[in-house]
C-alpha cells in the first residue's frame, strides 16, 4: 500500500513537473521570438511618428483607429471590427501663454484636459500660493479674485511612482472646483512630475455643477519654483494667463477589436489590450502606444509560434481612456448585452519600461494560485517577479465593474521614469527602449499563453 502511494505521488509529481517544463520551454520560445522577431517597437514608430498624438475625437485619433484596424487585418485573426463609441472632444486650441507681469518672465503651462479657456485677452491677477489642496480651506477670502497656485512637490518618499502620483492626483482632478469655491478666477498647480524640468504635465480635470468653471492649468516644476521664489520677494505680483481650450460637439469614433477564436471554449473570452487615444502633447509613446502595440505583438508572437488558443482571445484598443473612458464603458455595455463570459482581462497601460510583474484582481485563492504556479516561471530568468493582488488597469476596471468574476491582470513595468514623461511633450518614441518594450511583450505573451492553457485549473473562477 505504502509503495503504491509513493508510486502514485511520484507519478503526480512528474506529471506536474512535465507541465511546468512544457510551460518553461514555451516561455523560452516566446521570449526568444519577442526579442529576435518582435515588431512592437517598429509598429510604435509608425503610430508615434506618422500619426502622433491622438486625443479622442481628433482627426489623428480617427487615423489611429483606421491604421490599427488595418494592422490587425494583417494577422490571422478570425474577425476584426470597429465598435461605435461617441466621445466628448476637448480641443486645446492655440498654445497657452503665461508670464509674471512685472518681470516678463515666462511660465511653462499646459491647460488641463477639460478646462475652459480664459477670456479672449487672457486674465491678469494676483496669485495666492498654498502647498496642499487641503490648505485652501484655511484661506478664507484670501483667494477671492486671484489665481490659486497649489505647489506641492513630487513625493519622493514612495519608491513606487504610481503611489506618489495617485496620492496627489486630486490636486489635478478636484483642484479647480476647490479653488473656485473660494472665489478664485483661475487655478495653477505644480505638475505631477517626478523630474525637475520645464515640461508641464497635462491630464484630465473636472468641474462641479453650481460651482464656477475656472481655467485650470499645470505648471512645470521649474516654472513653479520660479513663481514661488518671485512670490517670496513680492507677494502682490501679478501673473498673466491666456489659454484657448474648449469643448467641441461629441464625435462618433470607435474601439478597435480583433478576435482569435478558441478551439475548445470559443464562448469564453480573454480580453487583452489598452487605450489607443492619448493626450494632445508629445506622441503618446509610453502612454499608451507601448500598451497597444505590445499587446498586439504578444498575440502575434503566439500566432507565429503556431499556438492554438483554447479560449477566444480578443484584442481591444479602447478609445477615450484619457478624458472620459467612454470606450471602456461601451465595451462593457456590449459585453453585458451579449451575455459574454469574460473569464480574464489583461491590460497594459503603465508604460513601455522593463516589465516587473502583474497586479492581479481576483479572489485570494486565485491570486495565491497564480503566485505559486506562475511566478517561479518568470522571476529568475525574466526578471518579472512582482505578482500581487492589486487594481486592474483603468479600462478593464471600468467595464469589469459589470463582470466581478473576471480575473484581471495589469502589467506593471518599472515605474521610476514613467512620471518624467507622462502626459507631456516628452512622451515620444525616442523615450522607449526596444529591449525593454519587447521584454514586456514577452511577459504579456507568456501570461496570455498561461491563462489560456491553465485557466480551468485556477480556483474560484467561472467554470
Ligand atoms: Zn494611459
Amino acid at each position: 500500500m505504502k509503495n503504491k502511494l509513493v508510486f502514485l505521488f511520484s507519478l503526480l509529481l512528474s506529471s506536474n513537473l512535465g507541465i511546468a517544463q512544457q510551460d518553461s520551454i514555451m516561455l523560452d520560445q516566446i521570449y526568444r521570438h519577442s526579442f529576435y522577431k518582435g515588431k512592437a517597437y517598429d509598429d510604435l514608430k509608425i503610430l508615434t511618428k506618422e500619426i502622433g498624438h491622438r486625443i479622442a475625437g481628433s482627426p489623428q485619433a480617427d487615423e489611429a483607429v483606421k491604421w490599427s484596424k488595418s494592422l490587425m487585418e494583417t494577422l490571422p485573426f478570425d474577425k476584426v471590427y470597429l465598435q461605435d463609441v461617441a466621445v466628448p472632444y476637448w480641443d486645446r486650441g492655440e498654445k497657452e501663454v503665461s508670464r509674471i507681469v512685472d518681470t516678463e518672465e515666462s511660465l511653462s503651462v499646459l491647460a488641463l484636459g477639460g478646462s475652459v479657456g480664459t477670456p479672449k485677452n487672457g486674465i491678469t491677477a494676483e496669485v495666492v500660493e498654498v502647498e496642499y489642496l487641503a490648505d485652501l480651506s484655511k484661506l478664507g477670502d484670501a483667494g477671492r479674485g486671484k489665481i490659486v497656485f497649489v505647489n506641492k512637490p513630487w513625493d519622493e518618499s514612495h519608491v513606487d511612482a504610481f503611489v506618489a502620483y495617485s496620492l496627489n492626483s486630486s490636486q489635478r482632478s478636484r483642484g479647480p472646483v476647490e479653488a473656485a469655491k473660494r472665489g478664485a478666477i483661475a487655478y495653477l498647480f505644480r505638475s505631477l512630475s517626478s523630474s525637475i524640468d520645464d515640461y508641464p504635465h497635462t491630464g484630465g480635470t473636472r468641474y462641479a455643477k453650481d460651482i464656477d468653471s475656472i481655467p485650470a492649468l499645470a505648471i512645470s516644476a521649474i516654472s513653479a519654483n520660479k513663481l514661488s521664489e518671485a512670490l517670496k520677494k513680492n507677494k502682490n505680483l501679478k501673473v498673466y494667463i491666456k489659454q484657448n481650450s474648449q469643448w467641441k460637439p461629441k464625435v462618433n469614433t470607435h474601439n478597435v477589436i480583433a478576435e482569435w477564436k478558441g478551439n475548445i471554449h470559443p464562448d469564453k473570452i480573454i480580453t487583452i489590450g489598452g487605450h489607443i487615444d492619448s493626450w494632445d502633447v508629445g506622441e503618446g509613446a509610453h502612454d499608451n502606444g507601448t500598451g497597444t502595440m505590445g499587446t498586439l505583438d504578444a498575440i502575434r508572437t503566439l500566432m507565429a509560434l503556431g499556438y492554438k488558443p483554447k479560449h477566444t482571445i480578443r484584442l481591444v484598443y479602447y478609445m477615450n481612456e484619457e478624458n472620459g473612458v467612454h470606450g471602456a464603458i461601451q465595451y462593457g455595455v456590449e459585453a453585458q448585452k451579449n451575455n459574454e463570459q469574460q473569464i480574464v482581462a489583461i491590460e497594459s497601460d503603465a508604460g513601455g519600461f522593463a516589465p516587473r510583474g502583474f497586479d492581479i484582481k481576483a479572489s485570494q485563492d486565485a491570486v495565491s494560485w497564480v503566485v505559486n504556479n506562475w511566478k517561479p516561471l518568470f522571476e529568475q530568468k525574466y526578471w518579472v517577479s512582482r505578482f500581487l493582488a492589486g487594481s486592474p488597469g483603468v479600462d478593464s476596471g471600468v467595464w469589469g465593474s459589470k463582470f466581478p468574476n473576471t480575473i484581471m491582470f495589469n502589467l506593471r513595468p518599472d515605474p521610476h521614469r514613467y512620471f518624467d514623461v507622462h502626459h507631456t511633450a516628452k512622451d515620444v518614441f525616442e523615450r522607449v527602449d526596444r529591449r525593454e518594450l519587447q521584454s514586456g511583450v514577452g511577459a504579456l505573451a507568456s501570461l496570455l499563453y498561461l491563462v489560456d492553457t491553465h485557466y480551468e485549473a485556477i480556483p474560484n473562477q467561472i467554470k
